[in-house]
């Protein structure tokens, strides 16, 4: 074993002095009139003096020209605490030499040595603990993405508004409309800075009395607003709604060839009229803005009674939609005749669904088309509709009529795995070939990606189905769906039609889809033809087929059959 050799005094003051100066915390000494004896190499580093210069002076006076009202005051509280305790200590935010503003945690012990007073001070930096201790509340309380306050945050200003507000408290919820189908169209990167635009544009806005403005994540936001007066919000929520009249423009590097239109659902409830509590004016906002998406968004919806009436009418109205789904004879195709523009000759009808509904009567689609997406029935109704075509088709072809149908399809039904299945074996069950029947898509539900579309229409395009593009012109992404699927057939959606004898913006556009398609080796149908001139313009452009009131409105099947019979009849033959 060593032999143990105690340290001698001098040596220990030796070493406790050079750890003094070592030392990563600012040590300094002063005399009992707080005087500068003598400072380490870390004050030195830290506050930027030297001891030399410093030696000799009193307390705060390299700085004293500079001293704020608050430094002034934690000056005198050190005098006064070492006077009457001979400690101190404090968290304090100081400038060095260099005008940086330091986070401290300084210390002052009072020390006597014999008759002597002296003060020990010592000033930690504290910068970069205080700085994580930032950043963890910022993730806390904000949102990484747009910095916008979170949801924890919104609902304690609002509770401490509620309680504290002698005005009216307005709750705005608001969702971003089809936000997961921007969000598969523009991948992670592209919908991030979407939101991000978004944030910016409501932030410029500058909304008066807004309180709050709130990222719940995704596309969910919340707004606080306080006024006298809960209409003058009606006016500031106007203006948000305007503001998404203009399209987005993403990044360059994430940037699709397309400008992003999007809308926006809100839902709103204010104290007084309807609550005085947090979550029941939070659960009304919401109720508000679950009804607006349900009538297709794109609205503002201030809460009130109907609502609840509402909502108990949508269940019901999936419930009916169930037991239709699942029974048969109450979705019935109506047919609308397609037309060959040059000859006149009817080509071919579309299918359209009605609702035989057994109390509110014949519904158009309008009435359940969304709830039949929402509650994924498609699958379901394209086969009760396919049937009945099928039926329709193979009637026809023994009365000599060879014809084809269009049937509408939601992109959602191909990703149906007994889908391809269904449809050829019913053009084997009835006999019918394949070109009799065309598939129309709609271009709104190709941009949910659902898996499986461009498969399953390639198989049915090989089956010698034809397939269209239903609407086209109005969705997100019109063009890059033209190269990504195999389609036969653009349908010229009718708001491009309307105007065309008049307008010169359509008439360009749709000439545009008539060159694009001659290219791509489409053929185009242009929907909802109301008047003869607009025939007359589009004849004239070169389309060919065309569909719409001016030939004649969607039809039953026998009447349907009365158009092939007075077509095909001897002395009625089409030129
Ligand atoms: P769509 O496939 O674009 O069908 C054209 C719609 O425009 C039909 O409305 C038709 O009645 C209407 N229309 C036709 N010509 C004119 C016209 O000259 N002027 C005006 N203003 N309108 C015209 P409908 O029957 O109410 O159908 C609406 C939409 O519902 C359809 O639009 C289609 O997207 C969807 N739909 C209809 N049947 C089915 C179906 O069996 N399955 C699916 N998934 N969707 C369907
Ligand atoms: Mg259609
Ligand atoms: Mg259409």
């Amino acid at each position: 074993m060593s032999t143990f050799t105690p340290i001698s005094i001098a040596d220990k003051q030796k070493l406790l002095a050079e750890l003094c100066e070592q030392f990563d915390d600012a040590i300094f000494i002063l005399d009992d009139n707080l005087r500068y004896l003598s400072v380490n190499a870390s004050y030195e580093l830290i506050i930027g003096y030297s001891e030399s210069f410093l030696l000799g002076r009193p307390l705060g006076i390299y700085a004293a020209e500079f001293l704020s009202e608050d430094e002034r005051a934690v000056l005198a509280d050190i005098t006064s605490n070492l006077d009457s305790s001979g400690f101190y200590e404090n968290d304090f935010r100081m400038p060095n030499r260099y005008g940086e503003m330091l986070d401290c945690y300084i210390t002052y012990r009072e020390i006597k040595m014999g008759t002597t007073l002296y003060y020990i001070g010592m000033v930690r930096d504290m910068s970069a603990v205080v700085k994580d201790r930032k950043q963890v509340a910022h993730l806390l309380n904000y949102d990484q993405l747009t910095g916008l306050p979170n949801r924890k945050v919104f609902l304690s200003q609002t509770s401490d508004l509620l309680l504290d507000s002698y005005q009216e408290v307005i709750i705005v919820r608001l969702n971003i409309d089809r936000y997961r189908s921007l969000a598969s169209l523009l991948g992670p990167d592209g919908v991030n800075s979407l939101i991000k635009s978004f944030v910016s544009r409501v932030k410029d806005l500058k909304l008066d009395c807004l309180r709050c403005f709130s990222h719940f994540g995704g596309d969910d936001f919340a707004l606080l607003f306080e006024c006298s007066d809960a209409n003058m919000v009606r006016h500031q929520l106007d203006t948000l709604m305007q503001m998404c009249e203009r399209p987005f423009s993403i990044d360059e590097n994430t940037a699709k060839d397309t400008n992003i239109y999007c809308h926006m659902s809100v839902g709103v409830s204010y104290f007084p009229e309807d609550g005085n509590e947090l979550t029941e004016l939070l659960t009304k906002a919401e109720k508000a803005l679950h009804y607006v998406k349900q009538q297709g968004g794109d609205d503002i919806c201030w809460y009130n009674l109907a609502i609840d009436e509402a909502t108990a009418g949508s269940l019901q109205l999936e419930a009916e939609l169930r037991e239709a789904t699942s029974t048969k004879g109450q979705f019935i195709p109506y047919y609308q005749p397609k037309f060959d523009l040059v000859s006149g000759a009817i080509t071919g009808f579309e299918a359209l669904v009605r609702w035989q509904h057994p109390i509110r009567g014949l519904l158009n689609p309008v009435h359940f088309i969304n709830a039949i997406i929402t509650h994924k029935l498609s699958f379901e109704l394209f086969s009760q509709m396919a049937i009945q075509i099928a039926e329709q088709l193979s009637i026809w072809q023994q009365l000599g009529f060879c014809q084809h149908i269009c049937i509408n399809a939601d992109a959602a039904e191909f990703s149906h795995p007994d889908f391809f299945d269904m449809v050829s074996s019913l053009l084997t069950q009835y006999n019918i070939s394949a070109h009799q029947l065309h598939i129309e898509v709609t271009e709104s539900s190709l941009i949910q990606r659902h898996d499986n579309v461009k498969k399953q229409l390639s198989l049915l395009k090989e089956l010698g189905i034809c397939i269209a593009l239903d609407d086209f012109g109005t969705g997100y992404a019109s063009l890059s769906y033209l190269q990504e699927y195999p389609f036969d057939f653009i349908k010229v959606d009718k708001s491009f039609i309307s105007n065309i004898a008049t307008d010169q913006t359509q008439y360009a556009i749709v000439k545009a889809i008539l060159d694009l398609a001659v290219a791509l080796n489409m053929q185009v149908v242009a929907e909802g033809i109301e008047t003869e001139r607009q025939r007359d313009v589009l004849l004239a452009m070169g389309c060919q087929y065309g569909q719409g009131y001016w030939f004649g409105k969607p039809v039953t099947a026998d009447v349907a059959t009365e158009m092939l019979v007075q077509q095909y009849a001897p002395d009625n033959k089409p030129n």
